[in-house]
């Protein structure tokens, strides 16, 4: 429910481990304390490529298990009316590059693909704060990968620009994340340096029964191509829809038809048994 407070409106949560409701405030100061006391989480989705089943990188996700019930989006708003974007932002690439670091030890290297708020790109010392952390973790920058919303390129576009330049120039890769929610062609985005769309799971989810979604898709795929971009798409969640992207030529999918975003751990098991799953169908055909 919703409850006012000093004429503001307050979204409220009850989670499971406290079953009164506790106001936003609360929530506030708990993000904060959980920032300082690490007691955030990442969670890994691979991204595999479509044509031959490679695993390209992991998408970094936010987990906040104290609040499990709160929406991570939510969380992020939170975060952004706050102030507390900032060193949010901070400790999720600190942490994606520790883990990466981590990874590295056990022979794998994967880029890791982390999300950049609208309110990032307010901070023009961003690019020098991600420059001191990719030396810090000794992390080659192309290992990094800025996944930023067409709405928080389109805010100040300038300022986005220039900013996005910055990281390009050290070698960042930067992807348009949620493609096709807003308003903003394509043509105009390629003004920015990004490699990379993602194509909104809103679109990908329902395209076997949404024939709209499905053209959207379609020509997303032929457009972003046409300009140079690769193409990823998002909210894969069965065999189907794989298939049809595969037809259309997608480059990368992401969803839970391959894994759901899981803990860094859960993540190396994972790709255990899909090694092994696939020496086992290399032995079944031989
Ligand atoms: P996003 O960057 O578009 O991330 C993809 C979201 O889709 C994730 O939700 C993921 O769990 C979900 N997803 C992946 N595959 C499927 C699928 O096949 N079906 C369905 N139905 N969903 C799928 P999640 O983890 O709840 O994150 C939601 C959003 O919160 C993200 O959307 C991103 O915008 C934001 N977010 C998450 N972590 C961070 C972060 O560290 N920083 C910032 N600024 N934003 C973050
Ligand atoms: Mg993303
Ligand atoms: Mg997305
Ligand atoms: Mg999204």
């Amino acid at each position: 429910y919703v409850a006012k407070n000093n004429g503001l409106t307050y979204s409220v949560y009850s989670s499971e481990h406290d079953p009164h409701s506790v106001s936003r405030l609360a929530m506030i100061s708990e993000l904060r304390h959980s920032i300082q006391q690490n007691e955030l989480e990442l969670h890994y989705q691979p991204k595999v490529a479509i044509a031959s089943g490679e695993l390209v990188g992991v998408e970094a996700l936010l987990r906040w298990p104290r609040w499990k019930d709160v929406p991570i989006e939510d969380l992020i708003v939170t975060a952004e009316q706050t102030g507390l974007i900032r060193p949010l932002t901070q400790w999720v690439i600190q942490r994606a590059l520790e883990q990466h670091q981590a990874w590295a030890r056990l022979n794998i290297k994967l880029p890791i693909a982390i999300n950049l708020s609208t309110w990032n790109l307010e901070h023009a010392d961003i690019d020098a704060t991600i420059g001191e952390l990719l030396d810090r973790f000794q992390v080659r920058p192309e290992y990094l990968e800025l996944e930023i919303t067409e709405n928080a390129m389109l805010k100040n576009p300038e300022r986005a620009q220039e900013i996005l330049h910055r990281l390009s120039r050290r070698g960042i890769r930067l992807s348009i994340d949620d493609y096709g929610t807003g308003f903003s062609s394509l043509a105009y985005l390629k003004q920015m340096p990004v490699r990379q769309i993602k194509i909104d799971r809103s679109f990908v989810m329902d395209m076997m029964e949404d024939e709209n979604n499905a053209v959207i898709v379609r020509s997303t795929i032929d457009l972003a191509h046409n300009l140079g971009l690769e193409v990823v798409a998002e909210g894969v969640e069965n065999a189907d829809i794989w298939d049809i992207l595969q037809i259309l030529d997608c480059d990368i999918a992401q969803g839970y038809h391959i894994a759901r975003p899981m803990p860094a751990d859960r993540f190396v098991d994972w790709l255990r048994e899909r090694a092994q799953r696939l020496a086992d169908n290399t032995q079944d055909t031989a």
